[in-house]
């Protein structure tokens, strides 16, 4: 029987939205989503058949995260860091590992951003050394969502040798060595665990490299690029479909009783609302365009890839800012439950890449120049 990833996204969206607001205003990581991710199979979505998963590609994933995101940013930020860490896995990965995950035993991440190359995530500044039949990882990674939850590090550091960018590495997250800094503490995506952690001296066997020695550079490009451009502007989209839903509902359910009206009968809170729509749909339109365009591997595909993590965070950020504005005090005030999304929705913008460096690559691929 096929596994039907969009009921199962109903089922685990439901655990996400009765959380949301706790895991938000607490800070804590949505154990209980996960644990229903694992229950509904939702883990194994990308894993191949071959290895016990479901076999499912990027349309289904990134249905599965906007449905999440429609729900709780936390959520979804920490599934997307799974499957683009599954996806490295199941790409580079050794069969038994591949296998682990695919029953659900492993939440994965990555962990690229360094406090040394901050945003410039393709270019690690931390070391790997050989070691034998081992390599000795030192790092300051600067964020690693589902730092603590996590089990399965998919780790970037320079080459062992040689003069290419990266190399890529399966880090257990309880190796020795490793430390979780300090907690996350952030203005959206509360849930989210994004903490900084030190690599010192920390030993894997050779055999956990995912890829070449020197070939993290274009795992980076080909296999994560692609899934988490498209897996965060599904969250963006999500957002921004929960906001014209809340906008909406408060906008006709709000009373001016004197006039004997509602707030929706103000012209001008219609056209916010209108806006909000168009610019949703539109966000919503590139988004289903980059896939179908990386599905049929067209010309344009990186093209899409670049543009619509922008236009998507961009998107999002405004129609939520749009929401507060229209929902005014009572969104200020937390009660119509657009304003943790409006904290939520601004962290796509300045994950990396960020909306301005998307904007300088997609200049220079428009001006024909090189994008590195
Ligand atoms: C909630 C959250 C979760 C995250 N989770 C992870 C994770 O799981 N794994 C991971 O590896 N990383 C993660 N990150 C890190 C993220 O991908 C970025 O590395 C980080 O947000 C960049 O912040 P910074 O302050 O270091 O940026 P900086 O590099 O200091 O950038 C500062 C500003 O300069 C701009 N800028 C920098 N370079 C250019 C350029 N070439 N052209 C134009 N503008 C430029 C940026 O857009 C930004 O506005 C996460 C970030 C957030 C917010």
């Amino acid at each position: 029987m096929t596994f039907d990833s969009l009921a199962a996204a109903e089922r685990v969206a439901a655990v996400a939205a009765a959380n949301a607001v706790s895991v938000d205003a607490q800070a804590t990581f949505p154990s209980q989503f996960i644990d229903a991710c694992r229950e509904n199979g939702l883990l194994a979505l990308l894993s191949a058949k071959e290895v016990g998963g479901h076999g499912l590609g990027l349309r289904q994933a990134a249905e599965v995260i906007e449905r999440v995101a429609r729900e709780c940013g936390s959520s979804a930020m920490v599934l997307t860091m799974h499957y683009a860490g599954t996806a490295v896995i199941e790409a580079h990965g050794s069969l038994e590992f591949r296998r682990e995950i695919a029953t659900g035993k492993h939440l994965s991440t990555l962990a690229f951003s360094e406090a040394g190359s901050r945003a410039h995530f393709w270019a690690p500044v931390s070391t790997a050394r050989a070691d034998g039949n081992s390599v000795t990882l030192d790092a300051r990674k600067s964020w690693i969502t589902s730092a603590h939850a996590a089990t399965a590090y998919v780790w970037s550091s320079k080459p062992t040798q040689g003069s290419e960018l990266s190399t890529l590495w399966l880090v257990p997250s309880k190796s020795a060595g490793l430390s979780i800094e300090r907690p996350f503490d952030g203005l959206g995506l509360r849930g989210n665990d994004s903490a900084p952690v030190a690599a010192n001296g920390v030993r894997v066997p050779v055999a956990n490299r995912l890829g070449g020695d020197g070939a993290g550079f274009g795992i980076m490009m080909q296999t994560v690029l692609p899934l988490f451009s498209v897996l965060i502007s599904a969250g963006s989209v999500g957002m921004c479909e929960a906001a014209v839903a809340k906008t909406a509902e408060h906008a006709g359910g709000t009373k001016y009783e004197h006039l004997q009206s509602a707030l929706a009968d103000l012209p001008t809170i219609r056209a916010y609302v209108a806006r909000m729509r168009i610019q949703t749909d539109m966000a919503r339109a590139l988004w289903l365009d980059t896939i179908a365009a990386l599905e049929q591997g067209r010309p344009d595909a990186m093209l899409r890839v670049l543009e619509v993590k922008a236009a998507t965070a961009e998107t999002a950020r405004e129609v939520l800012d749009t929401a507060m504005r229209v929902c005014a005090g009572m969104a200020f005030r937390k009660d119509v439950g657009v304003e943790r999304r409006f904290r939520d929705a601004r962290a796509a913008m300045i994950m990396a890449p960020t909306s301005d460096q998307l904007y300088d690559f997609i200049g220079k691929a428009v001006c024909g120049l090189p994008l590195f």
